[in-house]
């Protein structure tokens, strides 16, 4: 089974290739990011525009390097939410073209649904497992009993982890996107070097809460400025960091205590946090259960994750009509529920 996945619902226009659920053929991710920087974060119309410039140069690459043409396709898979929606149309439309112009089925992929399936790229991974997705624009602990069911045990209540990162980042003056620019000064500073706040919310919740922590992040650089007091990057971000990872990881274990359910997969563009990934698996170790990452080219937005989550939809015979719409909210657990055919 070959599978092209396509996935336009943020900054990058990426087109991959893969065979049986798992085998990475190619996957092209063309981004937007340097286009954005200097608006320091995502313009809705500029990101659609470039899409669209784009998406034939990264399917047809996509295929190349796969060494398939699109008669050798026996599916798509396309991100049709979460997203923005000018950006997601463009993907969907190709899709549908391609899928009406070659008589195959078409698989509609929820994005979030796509950072979970990354963790299957590497092959032998099975439900029921719980995922921690700590992404741009979400954070939330699921359980995942099934191929394509989803449970919500917590969500946040307000800032994404991956958002949190990178307005904290961007009052340092470090450019967009500053996860990456974080994980990295955070290895050289002190992690106690400011006592940042954990938002616990209480005992038994799964719930997430970053803004406090955001503001007295900037509180803190401030109050320093006021005074005249030197702060460093470094230590900023090793206390901030240690204040987000710890919060996750102690979740993560909640949930894991609390399901009995002990295989945890990580999710979205945080999962590629050197902090995270080293407490988290530590605590895993410790607590006695499983933990698994993307590897990190496959932690941020990309096609691979999108057509390893259509797979097992594909394997059901779920496929959806060419009338499916691009959904800017389409909640996780709403995938599943979306009208699907019977092809042909
Ligand atoms: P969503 O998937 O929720 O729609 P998105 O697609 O914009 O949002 P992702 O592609 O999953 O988000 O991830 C991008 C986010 O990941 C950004 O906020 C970025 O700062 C963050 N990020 C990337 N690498 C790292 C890292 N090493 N440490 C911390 N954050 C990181
Ligand atoms: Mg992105
Ligand atoms: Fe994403």
């Amino acid at each position: 089974v070959v599978i092209l996945g396509i996935e336009t619902s943020c900054d990058e226009t990426s087109a991959s290739v893969i065979r049986d659920g798992n085998e990475i053929l190619s996957n092209v991710v063309s981004s937007q990011i340097e286009i954005h920087k200097r608006f320091g974060g995502v313009v809705p119309e500029v990101a659609s525009r470039r899409h669209v410039e784009n998406v034939n140069d990264v399917v047809e690459e996509a295929l190349t390097q796969a060494g398939m043409t699109i008669d050798d396709l026996s599916a798509v898979g396309v991100t049709y939410g979460p997203g923005l929606v000018g950006a997601l149309l463009v993907g969907v439309s190709w899709a549908k073209a391609l899928c009406w112009a070659k008589s195959i089925p078409m698989i509609g992929v929820q994005h979030i649904a796509g950072h979970i399936y990354a963790n299957f790229l590497s092959g032998g991974m099975e439900p029921p497992l719980l995922a921690l997705v700590v992404s741009g624009g979400h954070t939330e602990i699921v359980h995942m009993p099934a191929h394509g069911e989803f449970e919500f045990l917590g969500r946040t209540r307000d800032d994404a982890a991956g958002e949190a990162y990178d307005k904290v980042a961007r009052a340092m003056g470090l450019p967009y996107p500053g996860g990456p620019q974080i994980d990295r000064l955070a290895l050289e500073g002190n992690p106690e070097a400011y006592a940042f706040p954990r938002a616990w919310i209480d005992d038994e919740s799964m719930d997430f809460s970053f803004s406090g922590l955001k503001s007295a992040v900037l509180n803190t650089m401030h109050n320093a400025e006021q005074r005249g007091e030197p702060w460093k990057q470094e230590d900023i971000s090793a206390s901030f960091q240690a204040a987000v990872v710890e919060v996750l990881v102690e979740k993560t274990v909640r949930a894991v205590r609390k399901t009995g359910v002990n295989n945890v997969v990580v999710a979205g563009g945080v999962a590629a946090n050197r902090g995270l990934r080293a407490a988290l698996a530590k605590r895993a170790e410790e607590v006695g259960f499983s933990v698994h990452f993307p590897t990190f080219d496959l932690c941020t937005d990309n096609a691979a994750m999108i057509a390893a989550a259509a797979f097992p939809m594909y394997e059901k015979g779920r496929f959806h009509d060419l009338d499916l719409n691009a959904i800017a909210s389409l909640s996780l657990t709403k995938w599943a529920d979306t009208p699907t055919i019977q092809f042909m």
